[in-house]
């Protein structure tokens, strides 16, 4: 049977250096905080060009430790893309901030600059104050920073990327981790970079804004830990689990060029017959996700089943903008409306992706999706 990720095919490449670094852990029994969480963060920081990197306990604890460290709080207007995961808008609400909702491109299916421009408009229109961006740098492209980043300085607000999918992603040669104010990322074991639990880190070039974050991650501490500064979180990443981000690290790069070669393989006997993932050249993606998109929902819905039918795994990501789930009604959004979220849900479908897809299993997905459009 196909896995749609093979986790299997890369333990047992590395399953020798994973035992080591596991049985030095259980050797030196210093489970949290201990010397493999500070030599992952100086490896991650290396790896992305960040200054400072601070490990975490998740993706969406990341996202919501740079809130508080940037002070978004009641009144603040935080914009998020609505094609995305909820914890990347989750985390406004439960600081007391108001989540507004923006489109996103058809082709990249990262934020709309455009749509964001109008959503900045209105929520100042309607009392709100507008504090930071959350950009996604969704299916493992990241989104475009340098515009962002310009659009933030220019309208005073702070950029968070929400890099839990483009952690490895390339805007002219810069690696994500160094855009924005703050970067997060998540370790969830399905991400291009994932541990056997969960897991997460935050990014920043600030020295201050680093200095907080760790503050906030061990329950505001100010000198120690039983001097309290501040009000904080308790979320910190396993020794265990940094200790396997090691070995996972190390062979990463490789992982990525190998991601990059079978997106190539789809994309070459595939672009004739549906539409592929556009990458603009001056960007390399992390391949998160390899996702087609569809004509419409029932030819999306009809090949999905067929794939199913034949053996071959396929997601949808994501079925529903959270513009439209019932956890986010009310929530502002572009006065335009969110139409393109609204279209890719209904027509997106992921295919299987990962580092270890053989040749002969991914030329039974193009075979299969090929011969559904000769049906037609
Ligand atoms: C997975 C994911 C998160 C959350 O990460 P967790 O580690 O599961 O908390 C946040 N944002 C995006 C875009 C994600 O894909």
């Amino acid at each position: 049977m196909m896995e749609f990720i093979d986790l299997a095919a890369q333990q047992e490449r590395i399953k020798a250096g994973l035992d080591r670094r596991i049985a030095d852990v259980l050797l030196h029994g210093k489970y949290i905080l201990g010397p493999e969480v500070q030599e992952l963060e100086a490896e991650l920081s290396g790896f992305c060009g960040a200054k400072h990197t601070i490990t975490c306990a998740n993706g969406t604890d990341a996202l919501e430790i740079a809130l508080m460290a940037l002070g978004v709080g009641a009144g603040d207007a935080v914009f998020v893309p609505s094609f995305t995961f909820a914890a990347s808008a989750e985390v406004v609400p439960k600081q007391g901030a108001t989540p507004v909702f923006v489109d996103v491109e058809e082709e990249s299916f990262n934020i709309c600059m455009d749509s964001l421009e109008r959503a900045v408009v209105h929520a100042a229109e309607i009392g709100l104050q507008p504090k930071a961006i959350v950009a996604v740098d969704l299916f493992g492209l990241a989104a475009d920073h340098p515009a962002l980043e310009q659009f933030a300085a220019k309208n005073g607000l702070f950029l968070i990327d929400d890099a839990a999918q483009g952690l490895g992603a390339k805007i002219n040669n810069r690696m994500v981790g160094s855009f924005g104010d703050i970067t997060t990322t998540s370790f969830f074991p399905a991400k291009p970079l994932g541990c056997y639990g969960d897991g997460g880190a935050i990014f920043t070039n600030g020295d201050d804004l680093a200095e907080l974050v760790r503050s906030i991650r061990m329950h505001g501490k100010g000198t120690n830990k039983y001097d309290n500064s501040r009000i904080g979180v308790n979320s910190r990443l396993d020794t265990m689990q940094a200790a396997i981000l090691l070995e996972k690290l190390a062979i990463f790069p490789g992982e990525i060029e190998r991601r990059e070669k079978v997106a190539r393989r789809y994309t070459n006997a595939l672009s004739d017959v549906v539409q592929t993932p556009v990458i603009p050249s001056s960007q390399n993606s992390t391949w998160a996700q390899y996702t087609l998109r569809l004509a419409s929902n029932t030819q999306r819905d009809a090949l999905k089943a067929y794939l199913g039918e034949n053996g071959i795994p396929s997601v949808i990501y994501y079925p529903k903008p959270l513009h439209l789930q019932a956890a986010f009604q009310g929530s502002p959004a572009d006065p335009e409306g969110l139409g393109i979220s609204e279209k890719l849900s209904q027509t997106v479908l992921s295919l299987p992706m990962h580092p270890y897809l053989k040749a002969a299993d991914q030329e039974r997905v193009i075979n299969c999706v090929c011969a559904f459009f000769a049906d037609k």
